[in-house]
């Protein structure tokens, strides 16, 4: 079979499954702009993530579904600062950017959002535009998982916590045992709307290490000279 023929059966088979998931047609009757949500609202369901009155980032938040949960559960009071590549939507309550995480742009962005103030909830849903190639799409996926537990390492509150997505394979044990290192617990999470076909969990860390939080008194020093 050709490349093109393959592609064609390969997309008409997503369509089919698109069409017919019950989380697709969910989100289109709840007014939440992808089925992502209801994998964020099962996660907190269990682990009471989001109160009024939070900061929280999200990294990777296109099209938007997420920041719509956490504003939701935030009942408005509090602030999401929203980045992902692509662009997104307004949402009351989402201050957001249109730029790349792994750009130091997005980092000043961010910062000078923050100024001195901490982070409650650091979310990193973001995943690499796939290439094909396992081995070379996991590393670029663990690259952005890394930044991001930097990013949450220097930012969070003594009590904060880190969700993020990642894919089970080459790379996985070896972020699992960094986020080990970073966080009092480390929890993994496969929520219900993540397709059992998929390698997709999450690992959500809970009270960063006193050590580590070090770091963002000194970036935010760095930031103030
Ligand atoms: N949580 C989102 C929601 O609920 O709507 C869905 C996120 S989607 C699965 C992953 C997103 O990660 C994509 O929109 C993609 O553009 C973004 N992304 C990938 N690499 C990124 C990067 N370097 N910087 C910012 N966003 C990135």
């Amino acid at each position: 079979m050709g490349q093109k023929a393959k592609r064609t059966k390969s997309g008409s088979a997503w369509m089919h499954e698109h069409v017919t998931d019950p989380y697709v047609k969910k989100a289109q009757l709840d007014g939440y702009r992808s089925r992502a949500a209801y994998k964020l609202l099962d996660i907190d369901k269990r682990d009471q993530l989001l109160r009024p009155g939070m900061t929280v980032v999200d990294l990777g938040a296109a099209p938007g579904s997420w920041c719509q949960v956490a504003v939701q559960k935030m009942k408005k009071q509090g602030r999401v600062l929203a980045i992902d590549l692509l662009p997104m939507a307004q949402l009351p309550g989402v201050e957001s950017l249109e730029g790349d995480f792994t750009e130091p742009s997005a980092l000043v962005w961010l910062e000078e959002k923050l100024k001195s103030g901490r982070v409650d909830l650091v979310l990193s849903d973001m995943a690499p535009n796939i290439s094909g190639v396992m081995l070379t799409d996991q590393a670029r996926h663990y690259e952005l998982c890394e930044l991001a537990l930097d990013f949450a390492m220097a930012w969070l509150k003594p009590d904060g916590a880190f969700l993020v997505k990642v894919f089970q394979g080459v790379g996985f044990e070896d972020f699992r045992a960094q986020m080990r290192l970073a966080f009092k617990q480390v929890h993994i999470r496969k929520p219900e709307a993540s397709r059992d076909r998929s390698t997709e969990v999450y690992l959500l860390g809970r009270n960063p290490l006193e050590i580590e939080s070090a770091a963002h008194d000194s970036a935010v020093t760095s930031l103030q000279e």
